[in-house]
């Protein structure tokens, strides 16, 4: 009865500082005491599931880099150039609805030009973000439907009718994530989870039910947009 939740926790934890294997980031993770138990869990700068594991002497093997099937997830996004460090999401849509919010008469409400107020802003402020994940998080917010453009037809050059909230964006931006994993994977309310361990910090408010109606979502899946004007 190793895999009942409660018996799990009751084991002698002790937090290990490790190294994720892929990008080096440092990170404690929490692992039993007792030989052969394994514990894995994302790392928060690159997705990368990072699996550790206590050994008969007591020592801790790391492993993983993307090899497992739920690593499948953050490596596709990866890959696809839409990932975004969980820690950087709810600033990023911070930045987004305030840039919008003060923007200067004459400035066209394009996903083009948010692109280039949001990296702006983050460099005159220093605000310690990485700007290569800009492009990424508006791509992602694109394929949540976050933008209304006059006509059906969107894309990075095309003004955008609508004005947005934090809370908009943030469903959006669950939204238009959980629509690309399922371009590839089957996602059911099972992984509700996983994704939220995945796509935002560990305690953010309203994570499970944002991705549980992301989940529940049956909208359309565009890809316009998606390439970069
Ligand atoms: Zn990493």
């Amino acid at each position: 009865m190793v895999s009942d939740p409660l018996i799990r926790t009751q084991l002698p934890m002790k937090a290990e500082n490790v190294q994720c294997p892929n990008c080096e980031e440092p990170l404690v993770i929490e692992l039993p005491e007792r030989t052969g138990e394994t514990r894995s869990r994302f790392c928060p700068k690159c997705g990368n599931s990072v699996h550790i594991h206590r050994t008969t002497t007591g020592d801790v093997h790391i492993g993983g880099k993307f090899d497992g099937p739920n690593d499948d997830w953050a490596r596709f996004l990866n890959y696809t150039g839409v990932w975004v460090e969980p820690a950087s999401v709810i600033g990023f849509i911070s930045i987004a609805v305030e840039v919008f919010a003060n923007v200067s008469e004459g400035t066209e409400k394009t996903t083009s030009n948010l692109k280039k107020l949001m990296i702006e802003r983050i460099a005159s402020e220093r605000l310690g973000f990485n700007l290569s994940m800009v492009s990424s998080f508006i791509k992602i917010l694109l394929q949540g439907g976050a933008f209304q453009f006059p006509q059906s037809k969107g894309g990075w050059k095309i003004p955008f009718v609508n004005t947005f909230s934090q809370s908009s964006l943030f469903q959006a931006y669950i939204r238009g994530a959980v629509r690309r994993l399922k371009t590839k994977f089957t996602l059911t309310t099972s992984d509700s989870t996983r994704l939220c361990e995945l796509l935002l910090p560990v305690g953010t408010v309203g994570a499970k039910e944002a991705v549980e109606l992301a989940l529940a979502d049956t909208g359309k899946t565009s890809n316009e947009g998606l390439t970069e004007e």
